[in-house]
């Protein structure tokens, strides 16, 4: 029987949830979430001066603005400081490791010397293979025996092998001389004890997984299934900058970007499936693996980004898009909207979710929909009431009136207007939708229509054909 798939995203809370983050948590998700297996969430806050309440919960938060669920509790990794302590003392007792009672001094010492004499200054302590008789009564730290000749190789799913001389690992401290744990070996010890399978996470941490195997070895604990993935950078090929991208999941969200383009266009994001750009949560958790990451850097593109929102917000559910776009006010500060223009969203949201690349662009579209009357045309749409326009709109009036409330009703009423007065539709769009959302750009003006129900159509349109331009009385 195969091992049920067990991930996990290990962020520092030392700042908000970045994009690379985002990803390197994204995959995690994907990949346990398309096994049925466990997807956790361990917070390595062992750095005290870094780490803060603040951050973490930037990161909680961010993960849940994702749709990024973990399993069971968050772990914190400063708690487990008594274990991974456990875990180096058993490596001492089994002699995988020893104390070493070398001062700064000596260490610097060493090192000046193996400068003049042109070798590696990697620092080989004596105190290896000391007799324990011979320890002093002072501080020590605990180092483990690293492997001096042969190699380490990494078998990872992204960079293949990677062989690293043995001779150039030295001997790792796993206890500080005030008896607390290394990083290292805090998530060596936490991955182990976590039970986690697959270490994804970004390819800056190569060269830990071969100090990090020290650990696995001497303890002879299974060696999780590696895959350590290219970073992100920037559109001009640079690493990624707060210019393009490097901002916090928070800052997507007040963007306006939907949680679901945003997942689909961070999984793209060095990984692919074949020619597929616009996915479903389902296929992404179906089709991601590790031989669709790709070796070298992926490259942010806020287009692309803005592009795979838009297909998302079109083709999401109206009620679930309305929650949706409701939390994106509550995110930027906006007040509640009444029941009311709730309604009104709900009943707009298929026309509204037409071509909105963002939340901001959709509810550009919702102006009508949010505005009370009187409307406050803007200088665009002002000029589509003018005197001549106004006159159109008085005639078309009372003919709506009477209308039956449908589309075809609307569109046969406005359209035996047009022939009988010999004007094209396209002469009547302006001013009809400058009196029923007082903008230029609108949903369609039967849309609208539709949306805002007779007596609030008439009304608007009544209003419009009083509507006095500023500056022109008259
Ligand atoms: N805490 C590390 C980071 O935030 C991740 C370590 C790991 O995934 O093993 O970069």
């Amino acid at each position: 029987m195969t091992r049920q798939v067990v991930t996990r995203f290990a962020p520092s809370p030392t700042g908000f949830l970045h994009i690379g983050g985002a990803r390197t948590a994204l995959f995690n998700w994907l990949y346990a979430r398309g096994r049925g297996g466990k997807f956790l969430l361990r917070i390595e806050d062992t750095d005290r001066e870094r780490s803060t309440p603040e951050a973490t919960a930037a990161i909680l938060q961010g993960l849940s603005w994702l749709g990024l669920d973990h399993d069971g509790d968050v772990v914190s990794q400063f708690e487990g400081a008594a274990r991974h302590a456990e875990v180096a003392h058993q490596l001492l007792a089994e002699g995988k490791a020893y104390k070493c009672f070398a001062s700064q001094d000596d260490i610097a010492a060493f090192r000046e010397q193996a400068r003049a004499e042109g070798k590696s200054t990697l620092y080989r302590s004596p105190w290896r293979d000391a007799d324990p008789a011979s320890h002093p009564d002072a501080p020590y730290v605990v180092r483990i025996k690293a492997p001096q000749d042969g190699t380490t190789v990494i078998k990872d799913e992204v960079q293949g092998h990677v062989t690293i001389r043995n001779d150039q690992l030295d001997d790792m401290i796993l206890l500080r001389s005030d008896g607390t744990p290394v990083y290292m070996l805090a998530v060596v010890v936490d991955d182990h004890d976590m039970g986690v399978t697959h270490v994804i996470r970004g390819d800056d941490h190569l060269n830990n997984a071969a100090r990090q195997m020290m650990i696995y070895d001497a303890m002879g604990w299974d060696v999780p299934v590696w895959a350590h993935i290219p970073l992100i950078h920037g559109p001009d090929g640079k690493k990624l900058s707060k210019r393009h991208g490097a901002l916090g999941a928070e800052e997507y969200q007040k963007m306006g970007y939907p949680a679901a383009g945003m997942r689909n266009y961070l999984a793209r994001l060095g990984w692919s499936h074949g020619d597929d750009e616009f996915f479903t949560d389902a296929q992404a958790k179906e089709w991601f693996d590790f031989a669709g990451i790709g070796k070298s850097p992926a490259r942010f593109d806020t287009k692309k980004l803005e592009n795979l929102c838009g297909q998302h917000i079109a083709a999401s559910e109206d009620a679930a898009l309305l929650q949706e776009l409701l939390a994106f006010r509550r995110a930027i500060g906006e007040s509640d909207l009444p029941d009311d223009k709730k309604d009104g969203l709900s009943r707009g949201m298929y026309c509204l979710k037409e071509r909105a690349k963002t939340f901001p662009e959709l509810t550009e579209k919702a102006e009508f929909i949010l505005s009370d009357r009187p409307l406050h045309p803007d200088a665009k749409a002002q000029k589509n009431l003018d005197s001549v326009s106004r006159g159109i709109l008085k005639e078309l009036t009372p003919q709506l009136q009477n209308a039956s409330w449908s589309r075809d009703g609307l569109e046969a009423v406005t359209n035996s207007f047009a022939d009988a007065k010999e004007i094209k539709f396209g002469k009547m769009a302006g001013p009809l939708r400058a009196a029923l959302a007082g903008r230029a750009v609108t949903p369609s003006v039967f849309d609208m229509m539709l949306v805002l129900g007779r007596e609030e159509t008439i009304a608007r349109l009544e209003e419009a054909a009083d509507f006095e331009p500023e500056g022109q009385p008259g």
